[in-house]
């Protein structure tokens, strides 16, 4: 028996009806941008998250790029400013960072939590630092006290890239409105996906999102006057009432996850594998469940011969990528050594038992 690592297809079919119904009457409307189902999806999105303001744009880096360029336009953030960063997460965090002149100061995770190692994070602040990128990877809470500390004592803004972590809370609020603002992506694959590209930005700060709205509308807040040089970034209404549907199950899917997750900690017993540490259910939302193994590629071989397919989040880091070549050369050992021993097992709301199963009994089979 096969085991995918991700069937859209079956997550699709689990809310068929209702997101025929949805795209339907979208298509009906004559109503394609801008309109109704952004308005109601932003609403029941910011509700969820728990912030005043939400904004739907075209996908999650649009997020977190209208974000920090709303920061700069309304002056408090400046070209060359640095921005902290987990030198571990996906590329769109840094690309954010770097698209507006903003300069990525690149930090350690702990390899045992994945997430970014707050005891590294004062050493690297200087006067130019102005704001933390959080990034709630793998579906995890990367949120501190200590990094809201940080952020108090040293005037930084927080921003979350919540892209991976929708529903997530901490000390009972979620992520996405635990900082200043944040990037939600709802590509397919993500907890809360659409059937084509999507994000949002969440924020309790009014000034904020107006800059936002503006900048994803050509910089406009009145047709045809443009108070900013903006760009094109829209969520269409086709998605937001795909995602207004599936944000109704989003919290039963998680509970899913969280279902898979507990199998998979409970019952993965090969020595050769290393597990992150385990966080209480509310603090994790599984978008991934990583496991570690310093025969990774081996392991990775042998599950696909024995039909469970698996990916691996991130094979290179972003420092030794060829687009940021000035970086090929700095080392960090703990970010490396995660893209050189992690895989990510299949986890999903619609993974059987029986498929959950079949990939602990290849893993602990594996020698
Ligand atoms: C998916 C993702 C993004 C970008 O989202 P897109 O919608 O693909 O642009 C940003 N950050 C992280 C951590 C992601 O996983």
């Amino acid at each position: 028996m096969k085991v995918p690592f991700l069937s859209l297809r079956d997550i699709t079919a689990k809310y068929h009806d209702e997101l025929r119904d949805a795209v339907c009457r979208t298509v009906d409307s004559g109503w394609y941008l801008q309109g109704d189902e952004n308005s109601r999806f932003e609403s029941h999105y910011a509700e969820y998250i728990g912030t005043k303001h939400c904004i739907g744009v075209a996908n999650g880096l649009d997020a977190l790029i209208l974000i920090l360029r709303a920061y700069m336009e309304l002056g408090i953030l400046q070209k060359g400013d640095e921005v902290i960063v987990p030198a571990n997460t996906y590329i769109a965090s840094i690309l954010a960072i770097t698209e507006n002149n903003l300069t990525p100061v690149l930090v350690e995770p702990r390899f045992e939590t994945l997430e970014i190692d707050d005891e590294l994070i004062e050493a690297k602040i200087t006067k130019r630092t102005k704001a933390i990128m959080l990034v709630h990877l793998y579906g995890r809470c990367a949120f501190t006290e200590k990094i809201g500390m940080l952020c108090k004592k040293y005037n930084l803004k927080l921003i979350e890239d919540n892209a991976q972590a929708h529903g997530c809370t901490f000390n009972g609020r979620r992520t996405g409105s635990i900082g200043d603002a944040a990037g939600h992506s709802f590509y397919p694959g993500k907890n809360l996906g659409a059937l084509g590209d999507g994000g949002s930005v969440t924020t309790n700060d009014g000034d904020l999102a107006e800059c936002i709205r503006a900048l994803a509308n050509y910089g406009s807040q009145q047709k045809y006057i443009f108070k900013y040089q903006g760009r094109n970034s829209r969520l269409d209404e086709i998605q937001a009432a795909v995602l207004d549907v599936k944000l109704r199950y989003l919290d039963e899917d998680n509970r899913l996850r969280q279902q898979v997750a507990a199998y998979y900690y409970d019952n993965i017993n090969n020595p050769m594998l290393k597990l992150p540490n385990r966080l209480p259910d509310v603090n994790n939302v599984y978008h991934l469940f990583p496991v570690f193994c310093e025969r990774r590629d081996g392991l990775q071989q042998y599950l696909k011969e024995h039909g469970v397919h698996t990916l691996i989040h991130y094979p290179v880091p972003p420092h030794k990528q060829e687009c940021y070549k000035e970086w090929n050369s700095i080392s960090l050992p703990i970010t490396e050594r995660i893209a050189k021993e992690e895989l990510s097992l299949p986890i999903s709301p619609v993974l059987t038992n029986e498929e959950t199963e079949i990939v602990v009994e290849h893993i602990n089979a594996f020698m």
